[in-house]
C-alpha cells in the first residue's frame, strides 16, 4: 500500500551533532533519519554544532562532520549554527528562569552528589541538598533547576506516549555548571526554539532528556516541537557506536553503501540497484519511500 506523502512546508528539523569526532554509522542513522524525515514532508533541514562544552570539542571535528554530509548529499537548508557563540542567547534563558525563581546555586561536589544521593534510571538523583541548605554563591557553584512532581508526557513518534515525573526521576538538573559552561539541556531547547524546529527526531538515547526539555520550554514559553527517537546503533557487545567505543568513521568513499546501510538500519528496503545509482537518485528514492512505520521501535 501506498502511505500519502502529507506535504507539511512548515516542517523544519534537524541534526545537532556533538563535534567529538567523526561522524560513525550510529550519527549517520541520526543524520539520515532526520534528514529523510523532514525531506519525506517537503520541510527544511538544519544543521547545528553542538559545541557548547569547549572541553570536549576536538578541532577539525566540526568542520569534517559538515563536509562528510555535503559528500552524502545531504545539503542544510540555512545557516549553520555553533553553540559555542551562543551563550548570550544562553544567559538570557537562564535569566528568565532565574526571575521565576527557580535556579539555586549548588557547590556540591561530584563525590558528595555521589555519596548523598539515590541512583535512578537516569543516573544520580541529586536530593535537594543545596535548595535545603543555600550554598554561598560567592564560591563556585553550579546553577540547577528545582523540578516539581507534576507529570511530564508526550507523544513520541515512534515509541508512543512517554511520561516522566521530574522530581523523583530525575531531580534538580543542572542547567550551568560550575565552570560557566551551559548544560546541553538548556542549550538544546534555547537553540530548537531559536531555529524554529517543529520536528526533532534524534536517538533514543536522548529520550529521556526530553521531558527536561519539555519542562523547560514551558517555563520559557516556547512551542514544544515533535519528538521522534530512533533507534540506537549498538556493537556487538551491546554498546551504544560512539568515539568512545571507537566506533568506525563514515566512509565517504563508500558514500552510497553508508547511506544505504543507515537506511537499512532504519528498516527501509532500497532496491538492491540503487547500489548501482548515484546520490541524487538514492536521495530521490528516499524521499519518495520513506515509511516511519518501518523503522524498528524496539525499546532501547
Ligand atoms: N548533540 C547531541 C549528540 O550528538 C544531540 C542532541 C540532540 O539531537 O538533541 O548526541
Ligand atoms: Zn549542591
Amino acid at each position: 500500500m501506498e502511505s500519502i506523502r502529507s506535504i507539511n512546508v512548515n516542517y523544519r528539523g534537524r541534526f545537532a551533532p556533538s563535534p567529538t569526532g567523526p561522524l560513525h554509522l550510529g550519527s549517520l542513522v541520526a543524520a539520515v533519519g532526520s534528514y529523510a524525515d523532514a525531506k519525506f514532508h517537503g520541510g527544511k533541514w538544519l544543521v547545528r554544532i553542538e559545541d557548547v562544552d569547549l572541553q570536549r570539542r576536538v578541532p577539525g571535528a566540526a568542520k569534517q562532520i559538515l563536509d562528510t554530509l555535503e559528500k552524502l548529499g545531504m545539503e542544510w537548508d540555512e545557516e549553520v549554527i555553533y553553540q559555542s557563540r551562543r551563550s548570550e542567547a544562553y544567559r538570557d534563558a537562564l535569566q528568565v528562569l532565574n526571575e521565576q525563581g527557580l535556579l539555586y546555586p549548588c557547590t556540591c561536589s561530584r563525590k558528595e552528589i555521589a555519596d548523598s544521593s539515590i541512583t535512578g534510571l537516569y543516573g544520580y538523583i541529586y536530593p535537594g541538598t543545596c535548595l535545603n541548605n543555600p550554598a554561598s554563591p560567592q564560591n563556585a557553584h553550579a546553577l540547577r533547576i528545582q523540578t516539581n512532581d507534576e507529570i511530564i508526557t508526550f507523544h513520541d513518534g515512534l515509541k508512543g506516549l512517554y511520561t516522566q515525573k521530574l522530581c523523583s526521576e530525575v531531580g534538580d538538573f543542572v542547567l550551568r555548571r560550575a565552570d560557566g559552561i551551559y548544560a546541553y539541556q538548556l542549550a538544546v531547547v534555547v537553540d530548537d526554539a531559536a531555529q524554529n524546529i517543529t520536528h526533532v527526531v534524534r536517538g533514543a538515547d536522548l529520550i529521556d532528556s526530553t521531558p527536561r526539555q519539555i519542562f523547560l520550554q514551558q517555563l520559557l514559553r516556547y512551542p514544544i516541537p515533535h519528538y521522534m527517537h530512533l533507534p540506537v546503533v549498538t556493537n556487538a557487545a551491546g554498546e551504544k557506536l560512539s568515539k568512545q567505543t571507537n566506533a568506525a568513521s563514515v566512509n565517504t568513499a563508500e558514500a552510497l553503501q553508508e547511506l544505504v546501510d543507515a537506511l537499512n538500519f532504519l528498516g527501509q528496503q532500497p532496491p538492491l540497484e540503487i547500489l548501482q545509482g548515484d546520490i541524487a537518485s538514492f536521495w530521490r528514492w528516499v524521499i519518495q519511500n520513506w515509511r516511519v512505520n518501518q523503522i524498528p521501535n524496539g525499546v532501547v
